[in-house]
């Protein structure tokens, strides 16, 4: 009895489908997804391991977490029968683009858009300390310039503090022909102890946006056609390794790697993504904001990210020519 015991177990674990619906929604088992990323499996809870990754996950949320950084799905997770399953959406266009650089874009980074949020007679959230367009501008400013340290070629929408409006902020990537669109704010929360960071990219087409209360959020039903929508896959693999490098340097309460369809995400043409560096209502993170040790951590930070990005991205190198 015992000999047949294993291979039977082994049989069934053949058996077993990879694909499920549920509602008609396409599902794909955990252990699928293990397979097809080269990671073990463990349940309960619910684990893909291997040297290098972790990833973990809970039943019914919309966020699972990379090496201990949380990242937002388009759907949220399902238990079946056969332990936890992604939505095949967020398996083709979530997760494997963190693994493998082939649904990515190939695209010289070379010219950076920074939008520094607010400005001029939008003061943002208020602080104690500044007012968050202050705060936005000195962080913005110190990122353009380690990156242009760095070789990139940087536009800032705002230099100083002039007032201005959103479409003319996601139009400037394709005015001036930039590879990518990175926007900078702070954040601000009814709740005090609201803090920490997030990184958001556009919300994919049909999917809810991870917090549908937050501000820059369009008032006007999502617009299928929206250019931002065509660089879904692209903008969320810079938003988590920016988001990545960002928790790995501050320490701070992760939030993880969001969507939301914000103005300059979703009109943008280009990969875009929209930092918020902390919590003006948040006293620690203030403190913390307001020093130009701490916005240097960020910058580095997020310069680091983005350097991961351009690194995946990079076009392979042309094949010598033999003269
Ligand atoms: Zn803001």
């Amino acid at each position: 009895m015992k000999k047949l015991f294993l291979p039977l177990l082994m049989l069934l674990a053949a058996c077993q489908p990879e694909i499920i619906k549920i509602d008609g929604t396409s599902y794909i088992t955990g252990r699928a997804v293990g397979k097809r990323l080269h990671l073990e499996c463990l349940d309960k809870p619910f684990m893909l391991a291997g040297q290098e990754y972790i990833v973990s996950a809970d039943p019914n949320e919309r966020f699972f977490r990379l090496n201990g950084v949380k990242l937002w799905l388009a759907y949220p997770t399902v238990e079946s029968e056969y332990g936890l399953c992604f939505s095949e959406y967020d398996f083709n266009n979530t997760l494997l683009p963190l693994f493998d650089a082939a649904p990515l874009t190939r695209r010289k980074i070379s010219k950076i858009v920074i939008d520094p949020g607010h400005g001029g007679a939008h003061p943002g959230a208020p602080g104690k300390l500044a007012k968050e367009k202050e705060f936005n501008l000195a962080i913005a400013g110190k990122l353009a310039g380690l990156l242009r340290d760095n070789g990139f070629e940087v536009i800032l929408t705002r230099n100083g503090d002039e007032t201005l409006e959103l479409p003319p902020r996601a139009a400037k990537a394709a005015e001036s022909e930039a590879d990518i669109f990175v926007s900078i704010h702070c954040n601000s929360a009814p709740n005090p102890d609201a803090n920490g960071i997030e990184t958001f990219s556009i919300t994919p087409r049909g999917a809810a946006n991870s917090n549908d209360n937050a501000d820059h959020s369009l008032k006007v039903p999502p617009d299928e056609n929206a250019s931002g929508y065509r660089f879904t896959v692209d903008s969320f693999a810079l938003s988590s390794a920016i988001q990545r490098r960002l928790i790995e340097s501050t320490g701070a309460f992760d939030r993880g790697a969001k969507r939301a369809r914000f103005h300059v995400l979703y009109n943008n043409t280009v990969p875009a993504v929209l930092v918020e560096c902390g919590f003006m209502s948040h006293k620690a993170d203030e403190d913390k904001l307001a020093t130009p040790e701490y916005q240097t951590t960020l910058t580095r930070a997020i310069a680091r990210g983005i350097a991961d990005y351009a690194e995946r991205t990079a076009p392979p190198a042309p094949d010598k020519v033999e003269k």
